[in-house]
């Protein structure tokens, strides 16, 4: 199942991106497995996928003894300060940073472990009540503060849209975010980048991408609708 899963969503970001007349070199798939065991990682990582997100640190924890070393995790889940330690020195890439006192705790750890963590800001474009991340005119001076702190590098924006039954209703935020990655650049803050926009899920990828996206985040697309009601933790 999995890799006729997997086959779909290449051969659908293929599409998308030759219809937005993209490198489709330009866009990498997350094959996001959080409540998923290990056997089905395993299964996804046989046909290729190297690039795994998980929003909890106690799973990306057990998965990164579990899975081979050459595995990039996305951390894309909300972060508690008290768990940042644990990530440093594993995880690839933070997708989910939305506040300065966040971003101070990964930029302190790191100094620790003297290695740098490439962080993403999660903007909240729809500003849905429900949703973590920053308001868009918040995420600039963020951007700004975060910019000064050592140990940690800002490489571009994050969002999650809203659940919608279209995919075309999320254009008009993806639109957003990837503008707002240019608002930022031309603010020409030392130290960042705005190489990265993640966004896309299963339900509206193909239209991310068509707005930009660099990392497409999906998880029942390749690995089936989530069950959390016999989650391990
Ligand atoms: C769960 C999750 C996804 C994947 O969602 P699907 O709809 O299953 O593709 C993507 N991004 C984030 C932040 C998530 O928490």
């Amino acid at each position: 199942m999995i890799s006729e899963n997997l086959s779909l969503v290449r051969e659908n970001i293929k599409k998308a991106c030759s219809k937005a007349n993209r490198n489709e070199k330009e866009v990498t798939l997350i094959a996001v497995s959080k409540t998923k065991p290990v056997e089905m990682l395993e299964e996804a990582y046989r046909e290729g996928c190297r690039d795994f997100g998980e929003n909890k640190v106690q799973e990306i924890m057990d998965k990164y003894e579990k899975m081979p070393g050459d595995i990039r995790w996305h951390m894309i889940g909300h972060l508690q300060r008290n768990k940042v330690k644990y990530l440093i020195g594993k995880v690839y890439l933070i997708h989910s940073v939305d506040s300065l006192r966040l971003a101070e705790e990964i930029s302190k750890e790191a100094c620790k472990q003297n290695v740098t963590v490439n962080i993403l800001i999660e903007v909240n474009v729809a500003g849905e009540e429900s949703k973590f991340g920053t308001t868009n005119e918040e995420a600039v001076e963020l951007v700004k503060s975060i910019a000064g702190l050592p140990g940690i590098s800002v490489k571009g924006l994050m969002t999650i849209a809203p659940y919608v039954d279209c995919p075309e209703e999320n254009r008009q935020y993806f639109v957003k975010l990837r503008q707002l990655s240019v608002d930022i650049m031309k603010k020409n803050i030392d130290n960042i980048s705005m190489d990265i926009l993640s966004m896309g899920m299963t339900g509206d990828y193909q239209v991310a991408i068509e707005e930009g996206a660099t990392y497409v985040r999906v998880g029942t697309g390749i690995f089936g609708e989530r069950n959390y009601a016999i989650k391990a933790d």
